[in-house]
């Protein structure tokens, strides 16, 4: 089976791997990557901006295998409604194109499962570089989201270890983010250690992402 690389940046052409590539408005202009998500990301959202970016992600989204990054920053300038405007505009996106919605979420989780309960989305939601406590885990895994781990994995500093140990084996991706040095194969192995599987178990136990994608 082969890796799946949830969320990157920068793909590395691995032929190990399937690697959704993250799109906002402006970024690849030219030829699209095979598997690809289209989204408004909170950091880059603009008033004015926003009609254009939305016409963007309605052109993005026929091709894409998923839609965001979109989500939530309580850490960024963008102003809360221009954010939860966007998000929402994602969300309807996913839905109505029928496919997972990719999530950036800063100290905002609350925010996001209300907004989840309240609009009650079929389409999986995958909670990306989560590297919050074990109890903020099980919050989201109720709430019925997906986690994706990366980077934090590595540090020994982050909650992400202990989370990723709590949570089952068929809600969570990995992914390489905008990490430029790190491979999906060494977040794989570095994930099968925290979990204590072999790194077969850990590609072919975990989440089957073809019921997830149509990769
Ligand atoms: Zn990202």
């Amino acid at each position: 089976m082969k890796l799946l690389n949830v969320h990157t940046h920068y793909p590395s052409g691995s032929h190990a791997a399937d690697e959704i590539v993250n799109l906002r408005p402006g970024e690849y202009s030219g030829v699209l990557p095979r598997l690809y998500s289209a989204g408004l990301h909170p950091w880059f959202l603009r008033e004015a901006s926003l009609e254009s970016d939305l016409e963007w992600l309605h052109a993005c989204a026929p091709g894409a295998v998923a839609i965001g990054e979109a989500g939530l920053d309580k850490l960024v300038n963008t102003p809360a409604d221009l954010q939860m405007a966007a998000f929402r505009a994602c969300i309807t996106v996913s839905e109505q194109t029928g496919k997972p919605l990719i999530i950036h979420c800063v100290k905002a989780y609350e925010a996001v499962i209300a907004v989840k309960k309240n609009l009650k989305p079929v389409q999986p939601w995958i909670i990306h570089g989560f590297d919050k406590h074990p109890q903020t885990a099980a919050e989201l895994l109720r709430a019925g989201c997906y986690l994706s781990f990366g980077k934090a994995l590595f540090n020994d500093r982050s909650h992400a270890a202990r989370s990723l140990q709590s949570v089952p084996a068929d809600r969570f991706f990995l992914e390489t983010d905008d990490a430029r040095d790190l491979t999906i194969e060494a977040v794989y192995t570095r994930a099968a250690r925290i979990r204590g599987v072999t790194q077969e178990e850990m590609t072919t136990g975990g989440v089957r992402p073809d019921s997830i994608f149509r990769l």
